[in-house]
């Protein structure tokens, strides 16, 4: 087997199909030598040596060096130099090289070769000591850094004295006798340090590099990056050894980086910048201001540009990143040098790019016909246009940390700081901007959410109340913050010795979970024609179809902007704590028997009815689900005595009678409580008036001859078929009356939620009653795994760190358990209907994972949040591809 592969023109072993063995580095290192680009010989250590080394508890395995020595004398003969030659030396980089590219996690070294012996003979061979010298005190440098872990600092302090004390500004200003002193210095330095000489044998340096390269895979930092990507930690990484070439050599030499389009906007210009007489990392290390590589680019910075500095090499290098992108067939992102006027390529790979340039280039390569429609939908990132989609911090702000939450809902808001509802509504109608700070949320705070910038609270998770209603209204939320402490009594906020009052001014970046002191400018989202492009393309692809959940005309109207095709989701509870109505509701739920509570209904009847209009009228003949009351009765209540001896002499009633009322409908557990079709099976009245208010908003469509498609009345919470024949007839029985009545036919659906494992286990008999089903996935996802959704976040995290569940399962659904009831719930509902119309509502119906199990479990729909649209059309073209 073939553990060391050989690079050079003409003569590669590997390409860029290898990147598992090779690394991204080491195979599109070998794709350019095929492809005739200049790239100095070298060869690559396969990712599966590294494997080998830490099985061998950090040792490179005895086998592999007689590979080793032997792919460097090809490169020896290649080059027609020796390594370790005391008079025309070959020196060589050492490199790291993961299959996914991991930008400056891991270890590099340059000019690995140099001693006292043949420092001299380089400086004779390229007849410039100077370069000779610098080569070599970098190569101290980053050899006593990454091998022998010297602190860096150390020397770098060691030149800056040396620099100053002479009135250099540049490194370049050094001569060769100041270089000469500081090796001297430093080699004394890190013996001083590790009672150990630095290394003059140069196969004693190389094997000391290729064993820091391998344990540079798992160093903190790359860690830290891995598990942000989740890249196993059994892919390892490569070593590239590869001969050096030199941008160090003088006012004929560079080295620079480069995009082949703008990263940042996807415009199509060649980007990047240089440095002459510079090796390796200085351009990105900010050693001297870098110049940029155009002409364009230059004018504006009064800079010279490599087009004027060395046209020679940059009309090759022009050449080059066109004949990369066309390869490659995306952006590119490279790396390269001059030597003495001629050009290197040491790197290339896919650039990384904003959410913004993603577009753009997609479109652009597109109309160049690079690249297929398919092609590309299947590169770009969903999750990513929500970038696109909310005000972000600006990137260049200065900022103070306070603390760091959940990125529950996106976007970069500022306000002043305020600790209850009422307050939030009162500063807002005040012309405040405020951020709304709780422990947590319920649905008494819709209103004070609604008229907050932004909403912080310290408990729940990222489906938290807080989390999902932010998201719904496309509002920036931080949750679960539990390092801040929050005190309503003095309606202050502590953290790290800070103490902020009522009134002072916070910003949240929703998409990172930060909290800042004070306010950080932010910059507004602009979406242009690509955005609206790229969503055509992917609405061709698609099989779902892609709904929205909302609950008021704003919302509705927002994803209908966005391209909803529906509404698969109106809650009608939200539409209760209306001021206009919340204490209709309440008088509603103390009524004492059936007349007093039909009394209260008939109150609500006009204002559900105008809801469910307005509604109607903006999806103008798109189909709208409405489920019918869900939540237990006792969250519409007031909590605390002062309320409710407010809401009794506002309805007139006794106060200890309301109390002991309100005391009765607690639950233990109300999620598993009186709620749902529950309440309806008790009290029918409730659906009775919901029923009637959506059948004569129908007919208000229909006697106007409006667009109209058949209402779709949702029924929630149903365990057993036997409660939805009941509520069904019930429901039905309702609508037929308000038609004979109004003299008016329409027609209209009634279905369910499947949201209990048994209604997914016995779906068969419950479609006998149903003309729908629609997956309420939070639900399910809560009593298929008997995990409290407010209360797991305390840890679901430890879960997700231990690899006992791979994702939060509240916010990509999971496949394995619950997936399993929704498919069983999609085979036997369809085996009783074939045709029978299936959605799903959850909050997974905006996650681009769970879009892509839903398209494969056979389902008509998603139903997602406002802002999740464009990414749900998106997530669902790329399933159906
Ligand atoms: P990273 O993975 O962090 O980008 P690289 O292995 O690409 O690290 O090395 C960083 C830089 O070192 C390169 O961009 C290049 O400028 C320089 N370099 C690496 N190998 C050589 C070489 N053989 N000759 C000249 N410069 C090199
Ligand atoms: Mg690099
Ligand atoms: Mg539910």
């Amino acid at each position: 087997q073939k553990f060391v592969y050989f690079f050079a023109a003409g003569e590669s072993e590997g390409n860029a199909g290898m990147k598992n063995i090779l690394g991204g580095k080491g195979a599109n290192l070998a794709e350019m030598t095929s492809l005739g680009i200049p790239v100095p010989p070298g060869f690559t250590i396969s990712t599966e040596i590294c494997t080998h080394f830490y099985e061998e508890g950090g040792k490179l395995p005895d086998w592999v060096r007689p590979n080793v020595t032997a792919a460097m004398a090809k490169v020896e003969s290649k080059i027609g130099k020796k390594f370790g030659d005391a008079n025309d030396p070959l020196l060589v980089s050492v490199r790291s090289g993961a299959r996914a590219s991991m930008p400056g996690m891991m270890d590099t070294i340059l000019n690995l070769g140099l001693n006292d012996q043949t420092v001299e003979g380089l400086a004779k061979s390229s007849n410039n000591p100077r370069f000779a010298w610098d080569s070599y005190r970098r190569f101290i440098q980053m050899y006593s850094d990454v091998v022998m872990n010297v602190n860096s600092s150390l020397l770098d302090v060691t030149m800056e004295d040396l620099k100053e004390e002479k009135h250099y500004k540049l490194d370049t200003d050094m001569t060769v006798d100041d270089l000469k002193l500081l090796v001297k210095k430093f080699k004394e330095l890190i013996l001083q340090m590790t009672g150990r000489s630095f290394p003059a044998d140069p196969w004693e340096q190389l094997w000391g590099a290729i064993t820091a390269v391998f344990h540079s895979w798992n160093t903190p930092r790359a860690i830290t990056y891995r598990d942000l990507h989740s890249i196993p930690v059994s892919w390892g990484t490569a070593v590239n050894i590869q001969s050096m070439v030199f941008g160090n050599m003088g006012e004929d030499s560079a080295t620079g980086v480069a995009f082949t389009r703008n990263p940042s906007t996807g415009e199509k210009a060649f980007y990047g910048e240089f440095l002459i007489n510079a090796q390796g990392e200085d351009v990105v290390a900010g050693i001297r201001t870098p110049q940029p590589i155009t002409k364009v680019a230059a004018a504006a910075s009064g800079m010279l540009s490599l087009e004027e500095a060395l046209p020679e090499a940059y009309g090759q290098l022009v050449d080059i990143y066109k004949k990369l992108e066309t390869h490659y067939r995306d952006m590119q992102d490279i790396e390269f040098t001059i030597e003495r006027s001629k050009l290197w390529m040491l790197q290339t790979r896919n650039g990384k790019r904003t959410a913004a340039a993603a577009l753009k280039i997609a479109c652009d390569m597109i109309d160049e016909k690079l690249i297929t429609e398919e092609e590309a939908i299947l590169r770009l990132d969903p999750q990513a246009l929500d970038q696109l989609l909310h005000p972000t911090l600006d990137p260049k702000a200065q900022k103070t940390l306070l603390a760091k939450g959940l990125p529950a809902s996106p976007g970069g808001v500022n306000g002043q700081i305020v600790f209850t509802s009422e307050e939030a509504v009162l500063w807002k109608e005040q012309g405040k901007k405020v951020i709304l700070v709780r422990v947590e949320t319920s649905p008494e705070d819709i209103a004070g959410m609604i008229a907050a910038q932004g909403i912080f609270t310290t408990r729940g998770g990222m489906t938290s109340h807080a989390a999902v209603v932010a998201r719904g209204m496309g509002k920036c939320c931080v949750a679960g913050c539990g390092e801040v402490d929050v005190d309503y009594r003095t309606e202050t906020m502590k953290v790290k010795g800070y103490v902020l009052k009522k009134g002072d001014v916070i910003t949240l970046d929703g998409s990172t979970g930060e909290v800042y002191l004070g306010e950080v400018k932010t910059i507004e989202p602009k979406l242009d024609g690509t955005f609206e492009r790229v969503m055509k393309i992917a609405d061709q692809f698609r099989k779902l179809k892609v709904r929205t959940n909302a609950d008021t005309p704003k919302d509705a109207q927002t994803a209908k902007n966005f391209g909803a095709e529906g509404i698969g989701l109106c809650r009608t509870e939200h539409m209760f704590f209306g001021a206009d109505r919340i204490d209709s509701v309440r008088e509603m739920i103390i009524a004492d028997n059936k007349i007093d509570r039909e009394k209260a209904l008939a109150k609500l009847l006009p204002m559900q009815r105008d809801d469910f209009y307005q509604l109607f009228k903006i999806m103008d003949g798109l189909p709208v689900t409405i489920r019918l009351l869900d939540p237990p009765l006792h969250e519409f209540v007031p909590h605390t005595d002062e309320e409710t001896k407010e809401l009794a002499v506002r309805i007139n009633t006794d106060f200890e009678r309301l109390r002991s009322k309100v005391k009765a409908l607690h639950e233990f557990n109300p999620m598993l409580g009186h709620r749902g079709c529950r309440l309806a099976i008790t009290y029918p009245e409730i659906y009775i008036m919901q029923v009637r208010a959506i059948a004569e908003a129908a007919c208000m469509m229909m006697a106007e001859g409006k667009k109209l498609s058949a209402p779709e009345i949702m029924i929630p919470l149903v365990a057993t078929d036997k409660e939805l024949e009941i509520l069904r007839a019930q429901a039905e029985q309702e609508v037929k009356k308000v038609q004979v009545e109004k003299n008016i036919k329409f027609e209209y659906h009634i279905g369910t939620m499947i949201e209990l494992p048994r209604a997914a286990l016995t779906a068969d008999a419950i479609a006998e009653h149903a003309d729908f089903f629609s997956f309420g996935t939070n639900d399910l996802t809560q009593t298929t795994l008997g995990l409290s959704r407010d209360d797991s976040g305390r840890f679901l995290g430890s879960y997700v760190s231990q690899g006992i569940l791979a994702q939060d399962p509240f916010m990509s659904i999971d496949q394995v358990g619950v997936g399993a009831l929704v498919k069983m719930g999609v085979d036997f509902g369809r085996r009783t209907k074939p045709s029978l119309k299936i959605g799903v509502c959850g909050e997974h119906g905006g996650d681009p994972d769970s879009i892509e199990f839903f398209h494969k479990a056979g389902l008509d729909y998603v139903s997602c949040s406002p802002f999740r649209v464009p990414i749900a059309r998106l997530a669902a073209a790329r399933a159906s591809l």
